[in-house]
């Protein structure tokens, strides 16, 4: 069965558009995001419209603030100080990659937790492993949630995670291995951690073997086709979060720009033998923008109170 991040995105993001409907209609003000984009990336110059786009959808005011790449790290540094002091943002994200002169860390660092839409403060980070409420960053969070409202349970299962970065591999990996303190629509707050967590990375030796005896497998590596159908045990569930650009023939042409995107794990011989996988795209990515805007609302909420 094919986890469609695209269709469950849309369906909270209704029910985002009419919990900030309802905060409108009381005469409050709607929840404001900023989007720090330093340069011109051209994935993050996409990634950055499309979350421009999702907020206009549910009602979340949103303003881009754009730096060329030249900027200074303490330049950004003072917009950061000026945006966690600006009373009427709740939220903020800096997008990355930084550019290699400016330190992501200590860009990350001086966010006010509390602002840290993408979860990615050490603050934000320690209270997720210390199982304290917190701001979980967007991919995990999404990854949850899908997880979630398939009814697919977590607890007592095996999860192999691949990759082992800040944004992902770490944070979910912590999420679906503590015992769980949140509950989400639709299913019971004790299905949603309680897993036993494996994590593998670049020099993990025999990655084929424990990816054998995963029933839940994340793979977020950046490699196409990491994840091959002789990996994977029959009926396990399969997340696939790589986004790939690879040249392809076909998608060359008028307005197309010659390649596509494909994710990590090889679809077209694994989907036959899991019984729930992720596609790229349409599965973890649009899961990502809807969770900001969750994060969003989060932090709006907590703001205002
Ligand atoms: P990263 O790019 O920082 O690091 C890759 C990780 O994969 C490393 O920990 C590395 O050890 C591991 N790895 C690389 N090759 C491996 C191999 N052959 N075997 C085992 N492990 C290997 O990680 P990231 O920032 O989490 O990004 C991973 C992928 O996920 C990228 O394709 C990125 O574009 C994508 N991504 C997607 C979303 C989304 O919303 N769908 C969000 C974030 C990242």
């Amino acid at each position: 069965m094919i986890l469609d991040g695209k269709k469950i995105a849309a369906e909270i993001r209704g029910e985002l558009r009419t919990e900030i409907d309802a905060i409108k209609a009381s005469g409050q003000r709607v929840p404001k995001l900023a989007i720090v984009i330093v340069g011109h990336n051209p994935a993050s110059e996409t990634y950055v419209n499309n979350k421009l786009k999702a907020c206009a959808e549910v009602g979340i005011e949103a303003v881009k603030i754009a730096y060329e790449a030249e900027i200074t790290e303490q330049t950004l540094l003072s917009e950061v100080h000026r945006l966690n002091n600006d009373e009427t943002i709740d939220g903020f994200i800096v997008q990355l990659p930084l550019p290699d002169h400016i330190n992501e860390t200590r860009i990350l660092s001086a966010i006010d937790y509390r602002k840290d839409v993408d979860g990615l403060t050490p603050e934000n980070v320690g209270r997720t492993v210390q199982g304290l409420p917190s701001i979980i960053s967007a991919t995990p969070r999404g990854i949850r949630e899908l997880l979630a409202r398939y009814q697919i349970q977590t607890e007592g299962k095996h999860v192999v995670v691949i990759g082992r970065s800040n944004i992902v591999g770490k944070p979910i990996a912590m999420l679906l291995m503590q015992r769980p303190y949140l509950s989400l629509p639709g299913m019971s707050a004790a299905s949603l951690g309680d897993a036993t967590v494996t994590i593998c990375h670049s020099k993990t030796r025999d990655l084929k073997s424990i990816c054998l005896t995963a029933d839940i497998i994340i793979v977020a590596a950046g490699c196409p086709k990491l994840l091959t159908a002789d990996m994977v045990k029959e009926g396990a569930t399969i997340i696939d979060v790589g986004i790939n650009r690879v040249m392809d023939e076909r998608a060359k042409g008028e307005g197309t720009k010659g390649y596509r995107l494909v994710g990590d794990v090889d679809f077209e011989h694994v989907a036959p033998k899991a019984a729930y996988i992720t596609p790229v795209p349409g599965g973890v990515g649009p899961m990502t923008i809807v969770s900001l805007l969750q994060n969003t609302l989060q932090a709006y909420n907590e703001h205002t109170r």
